[in-house]
C-alpha cells in the first residue's frame, strides 16, 4: 500500500476503534487507490484522504414509539452526511437490528464513490435504525416512520440530503416517512426517493438496482462475445435487490436456481418461479421456506449462519444481493471449484476482503457492488430530476437511461484499470474512476 494511504488507514483505525466494516471498507479503497496516489503526491498536501474519511456531518438520535401494546420503545436513529463535493448528500435508509455507527460509515463511505461513478451530481451519504421491521404491525411501522421522520426532517432537503429505502425500508416505510415530512415541513418536494407512483416517485425505480445488476453484467459479457442464455446463475436474498435482479437475468436467458433470506435458501433446478417469491415476499412477507410448500421438485435449506450455504450450489454466475460479507473466503473457494466464472455483487460489500481477492487470484470476473448495484441511486437521481422539473417519464424511458448509465459505468471502470495498468481488475477500476472525480472536485472547491 502507499505510505500516505497506510498512514491515513492507520489514523482512521485508532481514530475510530470499534468499526471493523468501517476499516474493512476503508482497506479495500486505500488498496486500490494506492497507484493513484503514487501518481498524484499533490493529493497528501491537500490531506486529500483524511478529508475524504472524515463524513462532513454525523447525526445521531434517539427514536422513540409505542408498540400496539401501549409500551414506549426507543431506537437509535443514525444520518451520516459524509460527502457533498459533487452534489447533494443521497444514500439509503437501513431498518435492520444489525446497524451501528461502522456500518452506516462503511456503507456512506462506499455510497460516495457509487453516487459518483453513476456520472449525476449526487454527493454521499447513509442513515438508518437498529429497529427490526419484522414482526412489527403496520401501524408499529407507521409510528416507527413518523418518530424517526420528526427527527431526521430537521436535517434534510430536497437540495440538501436526499434519503432513499435499503434493507428494511421498502415502499410502504418511504410512504409514511414521506408523509411524516410533508406534515411537519409542509412541502411536497423530492426529499426521498423510492415513492410510490401516486406521490412524485419514478417507475422502474423499483426495479432499478436488480436489472441495473443484470444490465452491467451483461454487457462485461456481451464484450466477452458471451450472454447469460443458457447459465445457470445463484442469486441469494429474496428482497428487492435479489428479486429484480432475478426477473432481469431470466428476461436476457440466465437460469436462476437459487434465491435466499435470513432463514435459509431455496433451490429449484427447474429455474425460480418468480411469480411465487414476488407473492410470498411482496405481499405475504412470508419466509422464502414457503416457496418448497408451493412448487413441486423445489428444495428448502435451512441456514441460519449467514446463508452461507448457497454458495455450494454449482452455478456459472454468482450474484450476491442480501448484505455485508454474507460471501467469506470459505464460500468463494467453494465457488471457485465449481466453476463459476462471474460474481457481480448486488449487495454493498457482501463479499469479504480475502474472498474477493480470492476470485481475482483465480481470473473470477468480479463486479464490485459500488459499480454494479449503482442503478438503485442512478435512478433515484432520476427521481429527483423528475420531482424537479414536475413531470413523469415513462418506464421505458428510465428503463433506457438507467441501461446507458450501467454500460458507462463498465466501460468507465474497464477504462481506468487499464490506465493503471490493472487489466480487469474492475475493484480498482471501481474505486479509481469513482474517486477521481470526487478528489477533483474537492480540489477545485478548496480546503472545505
Ligand atoms: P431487502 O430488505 O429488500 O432484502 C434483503 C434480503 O437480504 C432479504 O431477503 C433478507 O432476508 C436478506 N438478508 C438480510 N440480512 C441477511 C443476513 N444476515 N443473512 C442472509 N440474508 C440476509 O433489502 P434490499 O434488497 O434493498 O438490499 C439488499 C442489499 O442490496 C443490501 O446490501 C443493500 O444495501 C443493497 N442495495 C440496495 C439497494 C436498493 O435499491 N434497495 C441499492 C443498492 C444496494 P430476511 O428477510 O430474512 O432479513
Amino acid at each position: 500500500m502507499n505510505s500516505y494511504a497506510e498512514r491515513v488507514l492507520t489514523q482512521l483505525k485508532q481514530k475510530n476503534p470499534n468499526e471493523p466494516e468501517f476499516h474493512q471498507a476503508a482497506t479495500e479503497i486505500f488498496e486500490s487507490l494506492s497507484p493513484v496516489f503514487d501518481k498524484h503526491p499533490e493529493f497528501e498536501k491537500q490531506a486529500l484522504l483524511e478529508r475524504f474519511t472524515e463524513p462532513e456531518r454525523v447525526v445521531m438520535f434517539r427514536v422513540p414509539w409505542v408498540d400496539d401494546n401501549g409500551n414506549v420503545k426507543v431506537n437509535k436513529g443514525y444520518r451520516v452526511q459524509f460527502n457533498s463535493a459533487i452534489g447533494p448528500y443521497k444514500g439509503g435508509l437501513r431498518f435492520h437490528p444489525s446497524v451501528n455507527l461502522s456500518i452506516i460509515k462503511f456503507l456512506g463511505l462506499e455510497q460516495i464513490l457509487k453516487n459518483s461513478l453513476t456520472g449525476l451530481p449526487i454527493g454521499g451519504g447513509k442513515g438508518g435504525s437498529d429497529f427490526d421491521p419484522k414482526g412489527k404491525s403496520d401501524n408499529e411501522i407507521m409510528r416507527f416512520c413518523q418518530s424517526f421522520m420528526t427527527e431526521l426532517c430537521k436535517h434534510i432537503g430536497a437540495d440538501t440530503d436526499v434519503p432513499a429505502g435499503d434493507i428494511g425500508v421498502g415502499g410502504r416505510e418511504i410512504g409514511y416517512l414521506f408523509g411524516q415530512y410533508k406534515r411537519i415541513r409542509n412541502e411536497h418536494v423530492g426529499v426521498l426517493t423510492g415513492r410510490g407512483l401516486t406521490y412524485g416517485g419514478s417507475l422502474a425505480r423499483k426495479e432499478a438496482t436488480g436489472y441495473g445488476l443484470a444490465y452491467i453484467t451483461d454487457e462485461f459479457l456481451k464484450c466477452n462475445k458471451d450472454s447469460y442464455k443458457g447459465k445457470t446463475v445463484v442469486i441469494s436474498g429474496s428482497g428487492n435487490v435479489a428479486i429484480y435482479a432475478c426477473e432481469k437475468v431470466q428476461a436476457l436467458g440466465g437460469k436462476v436456481v437459487a434465491l435466499s433470506d435470513s432463514n435459509g435458501y431455496i433451490y429449484d433446478k427447474n429455474g425460480i418461479q418468480l411469480d411465487v417469491v414476488k407473492q410470498i415476499k411482496e405481499v405475504e412477507r412470508a419466509r422464502i421456506k414457503e416457496y418448497a410448500n408451493r412448487v413441486k421438485g423445489a428444495e428448502y435449506h435451512e441456514d441460519t449462519n449467514g446463508s452461507k450455504g448457497i454458495w455450494s450450489i454449482k452455478c456459472d454466475i454468482a450474484h450476491p444481493c442480501a448484505t455485508q460479507n454474507e460471501l467469506n473466503l470459505e464460500s468463494a473457494k467453494l465457488l471457485i471449484a465449481n466453476g463459476c466464472k462471474v460474481v457481480a455483487e448486488g449487495a454493498n460489500m457482501p463479499t469479504t476482503l480475502d474472498a474477493t481477492n480470492a476470485f481475482l487470484d483465480a481470473k473470477v470476473t468480479f463486479l464490485p457492488g459500488k459499480a454494479a448495484n449503482a442503478g438503485g441511486v442512478a435512478t433515484s437521481a432520476l427521481e429527483m430530476a423528475q420531482s424537479s422539473q414536475r413531470l413523469f417519464w415513462t418506464f421505458e424511458e428510465v428503463d433506457k437511461k438507467l441501461h446507458d448509465i450501467m454500460v458507462n459505468i463498465f466501460h468507465n471502470i474497464k477504462k481506468a484499470a487499464e490506465d493503471y495498468g490493472f487489466d480487469g481488475n474492475y475493484v480498482m477500476g471501481a474505486n479509481i474512476a469513482g474517486f477521481m472525480k470526487v478528489a477533483q472536485a474537492m480540489i477545485d472547491m478548496g480546503v472545505c
